[in-house]
Parts: C-alpha cells; sequence; structure tokens
C-alpha cells in the first residue's frame, strides 16, 4: 500500500464543491484523510466530491454552510465532530470575486467579497483553533495539535485594478495568516497559506475559456501553462503533513512564476 501522510486525519475544506476545494478535498482523502466538503449552492458538486473520496474508503459528508455567518459556520463544525469525532485540518477556501470599477463598486459587492474570503476565514478558524486547543496533542498523531491553511493568491501581492475588493481581501488573508501563526505556533498549531496563480476553475472562467484569452493569461505564467486544482491539492497534502512540520506562517506560490514580474524577463 502506499504511504499516506494524512492517514486517520480528520479535515474540513470550505468552498469544497466546485474548482480548488474540490480538488483539495480529494487530494486530502487520498493522502489518507476523511473530508467535510463544505459548499454554499451546490449540493450536486459537493455531493459528486464525497461521492469520489468513499469511494476511495474514507469519509466524507457535505455540510451547507454560508462561510460569512457565524451560526451556519457553527453549524459545519458541530456536523463534522459529530461525523468524525475530531478534527485535524482546516482548508479555509471559500471564496469569490464581484468585480466592478472602483468608482462603481457597491457596498454590496465589497461586503461580500470581504464576507467570505476573510470573515468566513476568521470563523472557521476560531472554531478550528479551539478544538485544537481543547484536544492538543495526539498520541500517535500528527507532530501538531493542528494545521490550518488558508486560499489566499497571487493577488496578496500583486495589485488587481478593477478587483480591489478581491486584492483588499487577499492582502488581508497574508497578515490574518501570519498573525495567527504567531499567536499560535506555542500551542503546536500551524498556519500557513497557497497563493495559487492561475488555476483552471469556474471563477476565471473568462481568462481561459477563448484562445484570445488563455494566449493573454499565458503571457503572464512563465511555465507556459495553466495551473489544475490538483496542482494545489498537492501542496495542501504536503503543507497539511508533517513533511512540513517546521513550516509556519508562510504563503507558498503555486503560480507557474506569475510572481516573478514576467513583463521584466526581457530587460524591462
Ligand atoms: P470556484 O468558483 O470554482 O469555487 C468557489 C467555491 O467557494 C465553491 O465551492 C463555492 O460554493 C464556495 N463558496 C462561495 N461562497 C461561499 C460561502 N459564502 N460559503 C461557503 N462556500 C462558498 O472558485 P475557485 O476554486 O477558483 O476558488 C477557490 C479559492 O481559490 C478562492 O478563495 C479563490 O479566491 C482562490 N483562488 C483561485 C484562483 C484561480 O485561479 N482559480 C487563483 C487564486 C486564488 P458553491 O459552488 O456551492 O456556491
Amino acid at each position: 500500500m502506499t504511504y499516506q501522510a494524512l492517514k486517520g486525519q480528520k479535515a474540513i475544506v470550505t468552498g469544497a464543491s466546485s474548482g480548488i476545494g474540490a480538488g483539495v478535498a480529494l487530494a486530502l482523502a487520498a493522502a489518507g484523510a476523511d473530508v467535510a466538503v463544505n459548499y454554499a449552492s451546490s449540493l450536486s458538486g459537493a455531493q459528486r466530491v464525497v461521492d469520489e473520496i468513499k469511494a476511495m474508503g474514507r469519509q466524507a459528508i457535505a455540510v451547507k454552510a454560508d462561510v460569512a455567518q457565524e451560526d451556519d459556520v457553527q453549524a459545519l463544525f458541530d456536523a463534522t465532530l459529530t461525523a468524525f469525532g475530531g478534527l485535524d485540518i482546516l482548508v479555509n477556501n471559500a471564496g469569490l470575486q464581484q468585480d466592478a470599477a472602483f468608482a462603481e463598486m457597491t457596498l454590496a459587492q465589497w461586503n461580500k467579497v470581504m464576507g467570505t474570503n476573510l470573515t468566513g476565514m476568521f470563523l472557521c478558524s476560531r472554531l478550528a483553533v479551539k478544538e485544537f486547543l481543547r484536544c492538543g496533542l495526539k498520541p500517535g498523531g500528527s507532530r501538531a495539535s493542528g494545521k490550518i491553511i488558508c486560499m489566499s493568491s497571487v493577488h496578496e501581492v500583486i495589485p488587481w485594478a478593477g478587483h480591489v475588493n478581491y486584492a483588499a481581501s487577499k492582502g488581508g488573508v497574508k497578515l490574518f495568516m501570519q498573525s495567527l501563526a504567531q499567536e499560535l505556533a506555542p500551542k503546536k498549531i500551524r498556519v500557513n497559506s497557497i497563493g495559487p496563480g492561475a488555476i483552471q476553475t469556474p471563477i476565471n472562467k473568462a481568462a481561459w475559456d477563448t484562445q484570445q484569452a488563455l494566449d493573454a493569461l499565458l503571457k503572464l505564467i512563465p511555465y507556459g501553462r495553466i495551473g489544475v486544482p490538483e496542482d494545489i491539492g498537492k501542496a495542501a497534502v504536503w503543507l497539511a503533513s508533517d513533511d512540513s512540520d517546521y513550516v509556519n506562517g508562510q504563503t507558498i506560490f503555486v503560480d507557474g512564476g506569475m510572481t516573478l514580474y514576467p513583463e521584466f524577463a526581457d530587460g524591462g
């Protein structure tokens, strides 16, 4: 049997009914974890992921919850702890865009993005941390009492005109993650982020679904291909596992080099 880095561990992945979250949930399960598959609206998407995980011989549940709503998040954690009896890994992945030119951006667009992308991480992480602190280190388990992975973006460092709310939320994720990592390291809780570049999912369909759009996008990616959710899933498994036990408070960019200022490749 192949080595399973997360054998017996329990995970919640928010926004796991689609795209990157689905890829991360499947990768964690393939590495041996049981997974709570959170979704906001797509039960069918979440159920597909649950079915695939169960086919691997792992436990999985689909749980509807809006990560921006405190009661929903409490219900998500209650359902997970009832089903699995514990928690080792939280992946704060749920996120969305509501794009607008800045002068036209509504307060509703600003609040929706902040609520999902940033407040959602606060609400989910707070309950995860309470559970990690309650259980402490588990004999024979992981070297950390808990692991939190935040799905950030290259836009935690690359400004993004026309997407000010989104870039501000991901910039917020950076110091949220680092401050949490600093506060919780003495409790043996590790907190890190993944900063995906362009990953082929529904969130950015307009950027890859015509040849013209894809050609323009590829100019921003030195490695010459768009990413896929599996690229992020592999990074998440590593960050959740003891293989990265000495990694804390870091953003791992998985972006084919998008953060390398490709426009300077020919001398600038
Ligand atoms: P998708 O649109 O494919 O998936 C978004 C997921 O988030 C869905 O499962 C959706 O659930 C869920 N979701 C949305 N709002 C909420 C909410 N309020 N509560 C709970 N779940 C919610 O997008 P991606 O997979 O591309 O994005 C996932 C994460 O990756 C986001 O944080 C995004 O910012 C980040 N990212 C993506 C990049 C990319 O290139 N794709 C690049 C950099 C970062 P449902 O469908 O059920 O409504």
